[in-house]
């Protein structure tokens, strides 16, 4: 297990939409393994793989109340709550910056373990805000794009300050 250079806001990479992964042998595993450690060494709730600068469809998500991190690659959205609820969201890609984003407060998910093994999970609450948070990562889709205008006034400093750091 690596721990790996979480790329910021600004960074090229987090704009690609990534690729499905086709083989799940040792480089796959590999790069669950350095997802994890990343985010535990991190301490944050979810990563995926192009915040440590691989455009493939992969994430892992910290469940909490289980104690255990989940690891999912190639996700499909199955089916949607339409309930939503609003919450203030972060990401390690932003440090220190939070938007308030509206999701569905449930989510039906498939795709694939680390192992390559089909499954399908359903989850509530905060581990659906993250599942969601991390599938948009592998679209190129940031928290900032759901963002209002005075939101992102409000943080403007901040965020020229990472672009101005990270963009190439
Ligand atoms: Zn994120």
């Amino acid at each position: 297990m690596t721990q790996r250079r979480i790329r910021k806001y600004g960074a090229e990479v987090l704009r690609r939409k990534s690729e499905e992964i086709s083989e799940f042998g040792k480089r796959t595993q590999r790069l669950f393994e350095d997802l994890e450690e990343t985010l535990i060494k991190a301490g944050g709730l979810g990563l995926a793989a192009p915040q440590i600068g691989v455009s493939l469809r992969a994430f892992v998500v910290l469940d909490r109340a289980k104690q255990k991190i989940i690891k999912i690659a190639n996700p499909q959205i199955v089916s949607v709550d339409s309930e939503t609820e609003i919450d203030m969201e972060g990401c390690l890609s932003f440090p220190e910056i939070f938007f308030a984003i509206s999701r569905p407060k449930r989510v039906q998910i498939r795709g694939l373990t680390d192992k390559g093994k089909e499954i399908g999970i359903e989850v509530e609450g905060i581990l659906a805000r993250c599942f969601f948070h991390e599938i948009e990562h592998l679209d190129g889709i940031l928290i900032i794009d759901h963002a209002g205008k005075r939101e992102k006034e409000f943080w403007q400093e901040k965020l020229i300050e990472l672009e101005r750091k990270y963009k190439k």
